[in-house]
């Protein structure tokens, strides 16, 4: 199967055809279940509620636009992944999807580990007390003062992305009198989105060391020689937002050969591999995704017949996912602000917040659902797009929404699935200020990240 896939998925043409969108969907006032995190629902009046908690209420509290994060949902989610792959694997959460001290917190409560890929996030890992073994250092430019700290913490492993970062890791950890963990990054010449993959031999990208050409081969070649690094394993990444675990077969197929390949050059045999993260979500009701147990079992079976074929013992598996783990347990609450008819065309809807609260719609062409969530309606259902308040046209949250024709300056629309990689990727652009992040749980609300102030701001700027 070889398609072009687009970053966010070929699924997302730019321009779809006329007459291409699905129809609206029967009742717009319904929240499906695979869209919203599980204690959303709507109460007599009609009002979305979170944890039992009205969002007209919550939006009169905390302000909007802001998200609204469902705590039960989180950690229910990490049990099930954690529970999924047992005691013979470990599941690492990629903490660029979203982080913060509470969410750390509960990861280590709930028994996950941490991907973190800069300093700032292993200072937010350490600082909300993460042990150092649990947490994973990845980046393809990892500083020297970014791996100095992560050595002298004692972190779990680093995930080495080229043959400079490998010297260097064995450098600082020999000075700090450590051997370092490490893992070796491979490229493996597969790239996944949502149900499609592409395999080829080379990958045009930034990240990790290449098996085609033997790059890898050589870098587990001069990591087995640094008394500073313990190499333990090899690690592939290969996309996102994937739905499909044939792409995985074929990563896995391809990072076994190199185990295989190292077993008979070096006699040793490493004992993890990692299969990276990048499982997919449900942002529309179009969207199927997997469960935790059906991708750990799925894994589990590749990887454990790949190495019966290279008469290998089974390595111990990591996964990352990020995404699957907070992206459901989240959404945005706005509020409109003007209500503008394209006559013949569309709708547009303006929103409080946008691009620099949700940057993937305008990234990605990511796909996004909306609800009207003050209240529902019984008119009829209008294609709109659903637009923030930044100056760029390009500055949309969803697409191709289909809302109640009445909907109307002050109404709350809420954005479900922005859990991952909205807030993380949030920007100051048009002096925007950052909406907070606020935990909701059995009736109770807490902010778990604040909202920016103007004062923020103003302290950046130093005159
Ligand atoms: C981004 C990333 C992840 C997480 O990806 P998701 O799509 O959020 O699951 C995991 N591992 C690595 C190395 C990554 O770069």
């Amino acid at each position: 199967m070889s398609r072009s896939a687009h970053p966010a998925g070929p699924r997302y043409a730019d321009v779809l055809p006329e007459g291409h969108y699905s129809p609206p969907p029967t009742d717009l006032n319904a929240l499906d279940a695979r869209v919203w995190s599980r204690t959303v629902a709507r109460d007599a009046d009609g009002v979305i509620t979170v944890a039992g908690l009205r969002v007209t209420d919550l939006a009169e509290e905390f302000g909007t636009p802001a998200f609204f994060l469902d705590e039960e949902d989180f950690r229910a989610r990490c049990r099930a992944w954690r529970d999924a792959f047992g005691d013979e694997a470990d599941v690492f959460y990629a903490g660029k999807a979203f982080l913060s001290r509470a969410i750390v917190r509960w990861l280590y409560e709930e028994g996950l580990n941490l991907d973190v890929c800069s300093g700032g996030e292993l200072v937010t890992a350490l600082d909300a007390g993460m042990p150092a073994e649990r947490i994973a250092l990845h980046g393809n430019n990892k500083s020297t003062e970014e791996i100095t700290r992560a050595v002298e913490a004692g972190v779990g492993r680093i995930v080495v992305d080229s043959f400079q970062e490998l010297a260097r890791v064995a450098y600082i950890a020999e000075r700090a009198g450590r051997r370092q963990r490490v893992q070796i990054r491979v490229t493996v010449g597969v790239e996944a989105h949502t149900h499609e993959f592409i395999a080829t031999a080379h990958e045009d990208q930034k990240f990790g060391l290449a098996l085609a050409g033997g790059q890898a081969a050589e870098a587990v070649r001069r990591a087995l020689k640094l008394d500073g690094v313990e190499l333990v394993g090899i690690h592939s990444h290969i996309g996102s937002q994937i739905f499909d675990t044939s792409g995985f077969e074929v990563a896995a197929h391809r990072v076994v050969g190199l185990l295989k390949e190292i077993h008979e050059e070096h006699g040793v045999q490493l004992p993890e591999i990692d299969l990276g993260g990048g499982l997919g979500i449900a942002y529309t009701s179009d969207d199927d995704p997997r469960e935790p147990h059906e991708i750990a079992t799925a894994l589990r079976a590749i990887v454990t017949r790949e190495c019966a074929a290279a008469g290998l013992a089974v390595p111990r598996i990591s996964v990352e996912p990020g995404r699957a783990v907070v992206g459901p347990t989240a959404f945005t609450l706005y509020e409109v602000g003007t209500v503008k008819e394209l006559p013949g065309l569309r709708t547009y809807v303006s929103v409080d917040g946008g691009m620099s609260d949700n940057i993937r719609t305008a990234l990605y062409d990511a796909e996004y659902s909306v609800a009207l969530a003050s209240r529902t309606s019984t008119a009829e259902p209008m294609l709109t797009r659903v637009v923030g308040k930044h100056c760029e046209s390009g500055d949309i949250v969803v697409k191709d929404a289909f809302l109640p024709a009445d909907v109307a300056p002050g109404d709350l629309l809420a954005v479900p699935a922005t859990g991952a990689y909205c807030r993380s990727m949030a920007s100051n652009y048009n002096h925007a200020l950052r909406p907070p992040v606020v935990a909701v749980r059995d009736g109770g609300a807490r902010v778990i990240v604040r909202r920016e102030t103007e004062e923020d701001l103003l302290r950046l700027d130093v005159g």
